[in-house]
Order: structure tokens, then sequence, then C-alpha cells
């Protein structure tokens, strides 16, 4: 399976910070098997695809409204990011179920929204800290996923990415040691493998939560981790190549 090394870039860069980083990227020489996918803040995404032309580098939103159009202040559709050249879309991040009030509903329906207009939804689940120490990570995800899920079929499903993003390691300095996150990571593609095992074997499972160059080796080298969405190391240019470089090493 391909391996993914995504950026989230949250509410930092602007549009010349933006031009810059991606001219470095474009310098890269990415290795076979490896996708990488940066999602910058919504105003410089169209500048983004048009600098990447004809690059396989991927340009990805950080979310999107469910609706198609309509009176949603503020909001923007699938559609729209398909109508610049946005080709995959972070949805369910922690950071919009708790500041925007996000649900496990809304963000199935993003999941379809995205996919009717040939957009990989990249969908984050993982438990808060109470949850873990508590003992209920396996059942907090199992939930999320099979709520984001339930409206969506088989073959809808194998076109999405999973992230799988405990919150305390998100932004905290702290990550999942390797065996916590194969451990969760084996329990995903147990229930996409669920929906069938073809969605098992084409979704990819990527790691996020403080994952870095120090750390990505470790993490990477799981079987089921089949990548990183990264969130402050994609800020970097250097440290996001080597988080490439790292990917493609395993
Ligand atoms: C994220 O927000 O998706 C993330 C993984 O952030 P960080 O790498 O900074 O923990």
């Amino acid at each position: 399976m391909r391996k993914i090394v995504a950026g989230n870039w949250k509410m930092h860069k602007d549009r010349e910070g933006t031009k810059a980083f991606v001219a470095g990227l474009m310098e890269l020489s990415v290795p076979e098997g490896v996708e990488v996918i940066i999602a910058p803040p919504f105003p410089f995404l169209a500048a983004a695809v048009e600098q990447l032309g004809g690059s396989a580098i991927v340009v990805a939103a950080q979310n999107c409204h469910q609706k198609v159009q309509g009176a949603f202040t503020g909001e923007v559709s699938a559609a729209m990011l398909k109508s610049i050249g946005v080709k995959a879309c972070i949805v369910g991040h922690s950071e919009r179920r708790q500041y925007f009030g996000e649900t496990d509903t809304a963000v199935g329906e993003k999941i379809s929204a995205l996919l009717e207009n040939d957009i990989t939804p990249i969908y984050c689940c993982g438990e808060l800290k109470d949850e873990r120490v508590a003992g209920r990570h396996f059942e907090v995800v199992t939930a999320q996923l099979n709520a984001a899920f339930a409206a969506l079929s088989a073959e809808q499903l194998k076109r999405i990415v999973v992230a799988y993003e405990p919150v305390w390691a998100i932004g905290t300095g702290l990550t999942a040691s390797a065996e916590q996150a194969q451990e969760m990571h084996a329990h995903i593609r147990s229930l996409l493998a669920s929906y069938g095992e073809a969605v098992a074997s084409s979704v990819p499972v990527l790691y996020g939560g403080s994952c870095k160059p120090d750390n990505a080796a470790e993490l990477f080298a799981n079987p089921d981790v089949n990548g990183g969405l990264i969130g402050g190391a994609a800020l970097d240019g250097k440290q996001f190549a080597e988080l490439i470089r790292i990917a493609g090493a395993h």
C-alpha cells in the first residue's frame, strides 16, 4: 500500500510563505510509493495548485461543508474545492470537533460530499487523554468510525484515508509509542475489514500526533501505519522533506 505524508498547516503561513514552501517541495525527489499532501489554509489553495502544475503533490483543504450550496456564511463546499483543483480534504480533525462542534454525523456527510466530487477525504479519529487513561480508547475510536461510516458503501469507503490522531498527542510533544500506534492501527484495520476485505486493504491509515523526524521511523515501520498526518513538523521544509525521506525508507 502507498505511504502518505500529509502536512496539515492549520492556520499558519501567508501567501509568500506558501509560495516559498511549495517551491522548496518541488525541488525534492519524492521516493517511489510515497504520496505527498499539503493542506494550506483556504486562501492559498488555488495558488498552491497552480504553482504545483502537473506535479504529483496533492493539495488538500482542511475542512469543507457537507451541503452542496446555501446560506452557510463562512463555509466552503466540496464542489468549490473541486473547481480549483483540490484533490483531498481533512475532515473530523479534533480541533474542528473541539472548537467548532463537528459531529460524527456531520463528518459522515462531509465524506459523502467529498467523494461525490472525487476528493479524497482524510478522516481523523482519536481518543482524548481521559479516555486513554480510562482504557476506553478502542471503544471511542470504534464508535467514531462506525458513526461516520454508517451511511457509506464499501465502494465509497475504499476511496478514503483514515488518520488516527490521539488527541493527547496533537501539538503536545507527546507521541503514541510505536506499540500504541500499531495496536490502534490494527484495530482500525479490523474495523475497516468489517466493511469488506477490499476496504481494509485499500484504505491507508495514517498516524498523527507530534510525529517528527526523530520518531517517524519507528512509527512508519509498523505494518499498519501507512504514513503520517503531520502538524507542527509540516511547517518546516527541512523537517517535512526528512519525513518524506523516512516514509520512502519504510
Ligand atoms: C495535527 O494537528 O493533525 C497534528 C498531527 O499536529 P502535530 O503534528 O503538531 O501534533
